[in-house]
């Protein structure tokens, strides 16, 4: 869809990435962090002086300490980590349950692991887990569960009793989890539940987080992934040999910046939702029904009133004929619902751009 909207000129709100600049003093520490000679590989693990803020952020933010040294991989991004523990985890065979729609790299990452994934389908508007539903997935196979709060694409969080719940079913099972959280600060209104904080379900539990969503900087690919000393072991077999190390004057910049800055995440669930609130007032006067957002820069949108097209062949007229690119919601589903008609909106975006955006929408 990027592609897509460069090619004809339109808006860009498809992709999750920000059309405005991170914050400039980062961008100086990664300009003197290459100049003064930060150039070679970094320990495979990541920079010590990284992986100690890393901690730090954690234990300010949950509450919880980390050991830096045998918890804490840097990886190229939260798809790397995903895909390394998946990789170490997964083999043939193997069941995981992921909650549809889900975020689209999890499957491919499963099916070249050789594992198998089960499905619990989340239901518009909420998109609420059904537990019921969650126990009767589990087998003898199931060895683990990915699990993505605040959630791409439809912006739902979880509570602390979907963690609770979680725990209950899987407890005497020897299952684990993936939580998938690099939207861990964008979240609206009711804080937001981390698996860091549930004290039994993270000695299960690999924890991801991306630097691309927290510091608006999606093109560096930097990102981490909190796991139990002997899960670290296992996915650092697989790091080792697909990335081996991640950006070193990059991972100084964002070392150095977090040890000056370390609230710099705190206000980004204010920030946001501003620009949720911008965009959300600017389409209330428009023929699309804009469902609930509590967390994550995405927005969802049901078409029914405007059209009958699906949302692959919606989201193609209105690139073509409107100007504004989204996202089908059909293509993070195995088998999205029959006559469902949702696409995503990323807002984050200058107020500017999300406003002509609207203005646009809004004509139909
Ligand atoms: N998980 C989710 C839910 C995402 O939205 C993204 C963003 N692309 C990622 C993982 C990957 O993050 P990164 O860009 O740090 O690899
Ligand atoms: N996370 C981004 C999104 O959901 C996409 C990153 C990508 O294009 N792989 O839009």
């Amino acid at each position: 869809m990027s592609a897509l909207a460069a090619e004809k000129g339109a808006i860009n709100l498809s992709q999750g990435f920000p059309d405005f600049p991170p914050d400039a003093r980062l961008l100086e520490r990664a300009s003197q962090a290459i100049l003064t000679g930060n150039n070679q590989y970094s320990p495979m693990t990541g920079l010590p002086i990284l992986r100690e803020a890393i901690a730090s952020l954690i234990e300010h933010h949950y509450d919880r300490k980390v050991n830096a040294f045998d918890e804490i991989t840097v990886t190229s991004g939260a798809s790397e980590a995903i895909f390394d523990a998946i990789a170490a985890l997964v083999h043939n065979g193997d069941e995981v349950i992921l909650f549809d729609p889900a975020y689209d790299l999890y499957e491919p990452a499963v099916t070249l692991a050789g594992g198998v994934c089960r499905r619990v389908t989340l239901t518009a508007p909420e998109f609420r887990p059904d537990w019921q539903a969650f126990a009767d997935l589990l087998t003898d196979k199931t060895r683990l569960v990915l699990i993505n709060t605040p959630h791409n694409p439809t912006g739902s969080c979880w509570l602390a009793e979907d963690l609770e719940s979680l725990w209950q079913a899987i407890a005497s099972r020897d299952i684990y989890v993936l939580s998938d959280e690099v939207y861990e600060f964008i979240h609206f209104g009711k804080s937001a539940v981390s698996v860091h904080q549930h004290p039994e379900l993270i000695k299960r539990s690999l924890v991801v987080s991306s630097f691309g969503k927290s510091f608006h900087l999606t093109g560096w690919k930097v990102g981490y992934i909190v796991a139990p000393a002997e899960l670290t072991v296992e996915l650092r077999k697989v790091h080792q040999f697909v990335s081996f190390c991640t950006a070193t004057p990059l991972q100084q910049a964002l070392a150095e910046h977090l040890i000056a800055l370390p609230e710099a995440s705190a206000d980004l669930a204010v920030f946001y939702q501003q620009k949720r609130d911008v965009l959300r007032s600017a389409l209330a006067g428009s023929r699309f029904a804009l469902l609930p957002c509590e967390g994550t820069y995405f927005q969802l949108l049901d078409y029914s009133a405007i059209s009958d097209l699906d949302d692959v062949a919606f989201c193609e007229w209105l690139i073509d004929q409107v100007g504004v690119a989204a996202i089908p919601i059909s293509v993070f589903y195995q088998q999205a619902p029959k006559d469902q008609r949702l696409i995503r909106l990323c807002f984050a975006k200058e107020d500017s751009t999300l406003l002509e955006a609207a203005r646009r929408l809004t004509a139909l």
